[in-house]
């Protein structure tokens, strides 16, 4: 398959208003995870490439993006989310066939991308400093300054909601930016920065450069010259990228996924509960960064909730992106053995149900059947460690405190659910989950671009989304000036 996003050559790297290949001239093959196919070849950018893109950020930053008011910011990503719009087939058939997700969930992806365009245009003239009561004869006040050059390394799961999230919210607020997208997926991040040119956002404001994590992301970590870092990705990464940043001293924002419980108590409306319990595990095939991977229930029902979930398990199907099921194939044939190893380890454990590979799925596909373990220890691998994968463990607790040891009890916090129609122990749980984001009686609050998104311990550092987010791609300038 020839793929060309917006008729672009995908080999190609965005720095300043131009596509140009990479100064090495390599490539990389991009894999199509439904039937393990190529489908285009990408550019191997590598610290040449990096250095030119960071410089023409820069020469941005200082130049015509860096004079543009808040206005003329807000007004060019309104643009962009219309153009997102605009094509939003043609960029979710690239994201499904890119990333193997199913179809449907591509679009809603593409149309988040357009929601976070959309909600950083209206928020990039709203953000401002304070005035500061001080001492006889001044007045204080404070700025809210672009931080400069913002480096941007994303993954393959959900390229589009983190571009928007990430370089929406970054250009919002004056930053040019340098993105680095995975080499597993980067189509619609080749053709987000396609739409930002043609929507009129200035050159070097946003610069694309595809490539291998450790050489272009590496290259873009390290770089003196960038003043800000964000990434989304692995525990093992985000730890490299911390270090760079220390070498630099520059401030990073880290999103390294979870291990996020749903609690169910016994008076929860199960009816309700049971889409949510279920989706939160197995959306995107259990690749999404939040996805719900422990179901904690309270023992006195937790035969009936796990046959329950089992009923759904087994008419789950996955197949083809294209086909549009409710599961696709994972992302490469390299994270499907990392599931099937995690999957393995759960062989000591009961084996509540599984979904179906459709019949007629590519052979050379990377498809898992999702997968339901009922689980007794809340220390096991799969109650512990983050599977990427469809995959969810359901464990049982005795009493409110229990439920809060166990899902408590990983060193992940990224967010989590609590199912009980008692107020006051909905207010309790709210304070007692460790998370950076508690959902009462839903889970995901439908995707959430003004919810500000983020985690605490293994999960990462730093908050995404949402108005907060401005905060986070600022520095802030103190102006005291004394009058007399
Ligand atoms: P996963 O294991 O889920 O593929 P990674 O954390 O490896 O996720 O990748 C997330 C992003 O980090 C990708 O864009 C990848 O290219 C990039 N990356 C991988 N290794 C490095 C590295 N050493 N330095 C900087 N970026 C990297």
């Amino acid at each position: 398959m020839d793929i060309r996003p917006l008729g672009l050559d995908p080999s190609h790297c965005l720095i300043g208003a131009e596509w140009i290949a990479p100064k090495s001239g390599q490539t990389l093959p991009l894999i199509n995870p439904s039937d393990g196919t190529a489908l285009c070849d990408i550019a191997a950018g590598d610290a040449e490439d990096i250095n030119a893109a960071v410089a023409s950020a820069r020469a941005a930053f200082e130049g015509p993006w860096g004079r543009a008011t808040a206005v003329e910011r807000g007004r060019v990503l309104a643009r962009i989310g219309q153009l997102v719009l605009e094509h939003k087939d043609e960029l979710a058939r690239l994201e499904a066939l890119d990333v193997g997700k199913p179809y449907k969930q591509a679009m809603a992806d593409v149309v988040a991308l357009a929601r976070y365009m959309e909600f950083y245009a209206g928020a990039a003239d709203k953000l401002h400093g304070q005035t500061i009561p001080y001492l006889d004869g001044y007045t204080v006040y404070t700025l809210r300054e672009p931080h400069g050059v913002t480096g941007h390394i994303i993954p393959w799961n959900y390229p589009m909601q983190i571009i928007g999230r990430s370089v929406g919210a970054a250009l919002a607020v004056g930053n040019a930016c340098v993105l680095k997208p995975a080499e597993e997926a980067c189509l619609t991040a080749l053709a987000f920065g396609e739409l930002a040119r043609r929507a009129g956002l200035p050159a070097g404001a946003l610069n694309v450069v595809p490539g291998a994590g450790a050489q272009a992301g590496a290259a873009l970590s390290a770089h003196e010259d960038v003043d800000h870092l964000s990434f989304t990705g692995s525990v093992g990464v985000g730890k490299l990228i911390q270090t760079s940043a220390a070498e630099n001293i520059v401030p990073v924002t880290l999103e390294l996924g979870g291990k996020s419980p749903q609690v169910v108590f016994e008076d929860a409306d199960f009816d309700a509960a049971l889409p949510f319990l279920v989706n939160a595990g197995i959306q995107n095939a259990g690749q999404t960064c939040s996805a719900s991977s422990r179901i904690l229930v309270h023992e006195s029902r937790f035969d009936e909730l796990l046959n329950a979930m089992s009923g759904r398990y087994t008419s789950l199907k996955a197949g083809p992106a294209l086909d549009d099921l409710d599961v696709g194939p994972l992302v490469s044939q390299r994270q499907k053995q990392i599931v099937e190893g995690f999957i393995a380890k759960g062989g000591d454990l009961e084996l509540a149900a599984s979904g179906e590979i459709v019949g007629d799925a590519p052979e050379g596909g990377a498809y898992v059947a999702p997968r339901l373990f009922a689980c007794h220890e809340p220390d096991h691998t799969l109650a512990q460690d983050e599977v990427f994968g469809p995959v969810q463990v359901v464990i049982p607790f005795r009493d409110e405190d229990h439920a809060v040891a166990i899902a408590n009890g990983t060193r992940y916090g990224l967010v989590a659910s609590c199912w009980t129609r008692d107020g006051a122990r909905q207010m309790r749980l709210a304070r007692k989950l460790r998370a950076g984001q508690v959902f009462l009686n839903n889970y995901g609050a439908g995707g959430g671009v003004e919810l500000p998104f983020g985690g605490t311990g293994l999960s990462g550092h730093g908050r995404e989304k949402g108005f907060e987010a401005l905060y986070g791609f600022t520095s802030l300038k103190t102006v005291a000036a004394y009058h007399g």
